[in-house]
């Protein structure tokens, strides 16, 4: 069954990684996808083509999600390239971990400036839109360590805990206009950005959670379309958290 129907969605750092694994499954759903990156140019032309090949409409935009003005030329182009804007999905993140003492300013703005400056500048340029069509589903991807920290991920945890008080925000301010604004929280997933870290500490994070594995893009996909979907149209400012039971 297709949920995502004529949907349009637009995801930040959809060339890699989860957001990629997002764009993927909403297409295989019947979803138009709009999605951006900072500096893989090829790879997004590749998703772009993939995309396409299923019979959706689909593009990559190059576009930094930490840039307001960024945004609203973004926002700009794909309500044009594809009329209405139904999903938001803001997934582009960074980390720069280093433990407090070692922690530079620069570290701990860029962090909090392409995690959750990002969220602001995103959600500011699409409400008008979505309040026009008094319709919308915002999907914010926090993280684990936003709802319980991380020692080394000061700057992290503060981004994703914030995208966690942003979105609840959020949902009260919009709610009446039927725009639903939810977050997932994501536990180990295996991509790019968690495999910097070496062997031993990955399988050491696999043995501790209890589904005694790490997950995957698709776990955390499949919970955007069903927080896209009309399946979900009675729950707004959430946090869901996709981690294998490794914080219950
Ligand atoms: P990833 O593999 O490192 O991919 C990051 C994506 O974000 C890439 O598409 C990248 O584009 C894009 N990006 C980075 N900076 C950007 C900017 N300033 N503007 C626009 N796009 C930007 O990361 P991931 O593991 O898929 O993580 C995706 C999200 O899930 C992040 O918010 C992360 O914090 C969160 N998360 C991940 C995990 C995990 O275990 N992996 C767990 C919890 C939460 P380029 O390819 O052009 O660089």
């Amino acid at each position: 069954m297709k949920l995502l129907e004529g949907k349009n969605a637009i995801i930040t750092g959809g060339s890699r990684g989860i957001g990629k694994g997002i764009a993927q499954i909403f297409a295989r759903h019947g979803a138009n996808v709009a999605f951006t990156y900072a500096s893989s140019v090829e790879a997004a032309n590749e998703l772009e083509k993939e995309l396409s090949s299923l019979g959706v409409k689909a593009k990559g935009y190059k576009s930094n999600a930490a840039n307001y003005n960024e945004c609203e030329e973004l926002i700009k182009n794909v309500a044009g390239d594809f009329g209405s804007i139904d999903i938001l999905i803001n997934n582009a993140g960074i980390t720069k971990d280093n433990l407090l003492m070692r922690m530079s300013e620069e570290d701990f703005d860029q962090v909090i400036e392409v995690n959750l400056k990002s969220v602001f500048n995103m959600t500011k340029a699409v409400q008008r839109t979505m309040l026009k069509q008094r319709n919308g589903s915002i999907i914010n991807m926090s993280s684990v360590v936003g709802v319980k920290g991380n020692a080394g991920q000061a700057n992290y945890a503060a981004s994703k805990a914030g995208i966690i008080g942003f979105s609840k925000s959020m949902a009260l301010e919009l709610g009446s206009r039927n725009i639903r604004t939810n977050v997932i929280a994501p536990g180990f997933i295996e991509t790019e950005m968690t495999g910097k870290l070496d062997e031993k500490t990955v399988e050491g994070w696999r043995e501790s959670i209890p589904l005694k594995r790490g997950g995957t893009p698709e776990d955390i996909a499949n919970a955007c379309v069903f927080l896209a979907s009309d399946l979900s149209s009675y729950i707004t400012g959430q946090v869901i958290q996709v981690n294998g039971g490794m914080l219950t």
